[in-house]
């Protein structure tokens, strides 16, 4: 048998892409409740019940509790934390740039997305636009990583797409170790996605493909710490940084964005793509 038979294929069947239709749900629900409930005062703690609330309502369970060791629901990294923050107690504060990052699982079936919030500060207006810029311009970077997949003809194409957005528009870092993958029965799988150009083409992109695409942008440089919990990863240079992240499907008709209620139709709108739900 050649050991090719033995790997799983990355790209799914059409019934396997339906199966990643409720877990992609589910983090829509968890995200919509995490937006709405991450403002000055409340804490992360707080936002990981709530996430965990949403994710079991919608018929799912956490998967990141799934990670050894790993016991919430939720990542949440505060200001210069990139990414595996645990959630603490302490309460948000004005001008905290809070990213959050969020998984669920059902029948066996994987998502993975992650929002940045911004909170504004009125009695610091260059902190508001700071923070805000920072994650709008990874916000973008990540919807025309996603644009790209619906045109690519390999998966590396993506990357170009992230690092020329964020290359025209800042100059912001790019976190070069930290990429997507693709996703179904478990949340890490093969393939890697980069952020950034890695000269060779990746993957082809072909029905049946699921990836996750989660970009993570610095304000200052692109070296990180990782703390003594032996978790939590932190800007070197104690700069911001910002995640965004979704789930998306290649299928026969198009891309759907799983873990996004319109299916992506307002952040790919501005490149005239229109997502088609899984059929
Ligand atoms: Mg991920």
């Amino acid at each position: 048998m050649s050991r090719g038979l033995l790997r799983r294929s990355i790209y799914k069947s059409p019934a396997q892409l339906r199966l990643m239709r409720a877990p992609g749900a589910a983090a829509v629900a968890a995200l919509e409740a995490l937006a709405a409930a991450t403002r000055p005062g409340v804490t992360p703690l707080e936002l990981d019940a709530i996430a965990e609330a949403a994710i079991r309502a919608a018929g799912g369970a956490p998967n990141f509790m799934l990670e050894p060791g790993y016991r919430h629901t939720i990542c949440a990294n505060v200001n210069e934390h990139v990414v595996h923050g645990i959630p603490t107690d302490r309460p948000l504060e004005a001008g905290d740039i809070v990213a959050l990052d969020v998984g669920a699982v059902i029948d066996g079936w994987h998502s993975d997305a992650a929002i940045t919030v911004a909170l504004p500060d009125p009695a610091r207006p260059e902190r508001t636009e700071a923070v805000t810029r920072l994650s709008s311009v990874t916000e973008q970077a990540m919807w025309h990583g996603i644009a790209r997949l619906a045109t690519a003809s390999h998966l590396n194409e993506i990357g170009e797409a992230v690092a020329a957005y964020v290359r025209a528009n800042s100059d912001y870092g790019i976190l070069e170790d930290y990429i997507g993958h693709g996703i179904g029965r478990r949340m890490h799988e093969d393939p890697p996605v980069f952020n950034v150009p890695v000269g060779r083409r990746g993957p082809e992109v072909k029905p049946g493909l699921v990836v996750a695409i989660e970009p993570i942008i610095s304000a200052g440089g692109i070296d990180t710490i990782v703390e003594a919990d032996d978790w939590t990863v932190t800007m070197a240079d104690g700069s911001l940084s910002a995640q965004w992240e979704h789930s998306v499907a290649v299928h026969a008709d198009g891309i759907w964005v799983l873990t996004a209620a319109d299916g992506g139709a307002a952040g790919l709108a501005q490149f005239g793509i229109t997502p088609v739900p899984i059929p």
